[in-house]
């Protein structure tokens, strides 16, 4: 319903041409893009992707990249673009895009960085240093295998016990829903207890899942070799800051970017905050990541960069180039500012 809503939305943006009279207010100096995977449609997996907006094609990314330069947005890495929000103000007709990959997937050096490389467009890539040595968890990949191989759902959380019904496509991505809502809302111990639970109990190998899907240090070591890369941080292991201690905030963040600037033998100071929403990173996270030396931190509140984002750029909002949405007329309605405005009820900053 709630993409039915968005969808149509973006469509009377794009009709009415709003986006076009009001880009000069609503657009700011620019955006910065987030994506997660990049590889190619898997049309065995149509019916159930429940992280399907976590997903584009090669082919979409070389389209974003393609439009962002016909709407006249110069693709900058993160220390130029941090350079261009905090300097004097620049002609907002010159707007600034920054490409930033979450995670550390194996699919963006295999499909995205041809792409990029073809267009010299830079990025960042934030790594998980867990991901990337094997101890943390893609529990939003575990618990999408685990339902994909169950017909019934039966788990206790805390002293509730839900069953729910999965044998086909829609009853699946409606236990996902249910399950992903129930324990996002909750601790996290919580959260990967009652995944790993379901991940046993459907022979999900949540190591050979990572191993497959996320770059090792090696293959992180190798990519930050290329000149049009900046390697970020994405902390140890995922978790949702805000839900944990101040120390263990601090732990992650501080040693996450000691651990990779070791390893690539550059300094790191940009980090991307887990999952990112507002009951994931808040003020006490973005003052710890200046405070562990970090310049930029992104989230995944939405929302265009403006000037008054110079005293806050540890608490910067993105633009989700979503899976579910590849269609660059939608991708045009977004850089245009409007459908944040609107989101955001005209709001610029959104840092609290
Ligand atoms: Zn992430």
């Amino acid at each position: 319903m709630r993409k039915q809503l968005i969808g149509a939305g973006l469509r009377v943006i794009r009709a009415s041409r709003i986006d076009r009279v009001t880009a000069n207010l609503t657009r700011g100096l620019g955006a910065i893009l987030m994506f997660h995977h990049v590889r190619p449609d898997n049309p065995e997996r149509a019916g159930f992707r429940p992280n399907g907006f976590l997903e584009i094609t090669p082919e979409f990314l070389d389209a974003v990249i393609v439009t962002l330069r016909r709407l006249g947005f110069e693709i900058l890495d993160l220390d130029a673009a941090a350079a261009w929000i905090a300097g004097p103000s620049r002609p907002e007709a010159q707007p600034f895009a920054v490409l930033t990959f979450d995670d550390g997937y194996r699919d963006n050096v295999e499909h995205a960085l041809p792409v990029l490389r073809r267009h010299g467009a830079p990025f960042t890539l934030y790594v998980t240093t867990g991901f990337a040595d094997r101890t943390a968890r893609l529990w939003w990949h575990e618990l999408e295998l685990a339902i994909a191989r169950a017909d019934e759902i039966d788990v206790e959380i805390g002293s509730e016990r839900l069953k729910l019904p999965a044998a086909g496509d829609a009853e699946k991505t409606r236990a996902y829903e249910i399950l992903y809502r129930r324990l996002r809302g909750g601790p996290e111990e919580t959260l990967l207890t009652v995944i790993g639970e379901l991940a046993d109990r459907y022979g999900v190998d949540g190591r050979k899942l990572v191993e497959d899907e996320c770059l090792d240090f090696q293959e992180i070591v190798a990519l930050a070799r290329e000149p049009l890369c900046t390697i970020g941080a994405h902390t140890l292991t995922h978790p949702m800051l805000a839900k944990h201690d101040i120390a263990v905030v601090r732990r992650e963040l501080g040693e996450s970017r000691q651990l990779i600037a070791a390893q690539i033998g550059r300094a790191v100071s940009d980090v991307a905050y887990p999952v990112g929403d507002p009951t994931s990173a808040g003020p006490r996270e973005f003052s710890a990541a200046r405070d562990a030396g970090f310049v930029t931190g992104v989230t995944t509140r939405p929302g265009m960069i403006f000037a008054c984002h110079a005293a806050h750029l540890t608490a910067l909002p993105r633009l989700s180039i979503n899976g579910n949405w590849q269609e660059i007329g939608y991708v045009e309605a977004l850089l245009s500012g409007v459908p944040f405005a609107l989101w955001n009820g005209g709001r610029r900053l959104n840092v609290a």
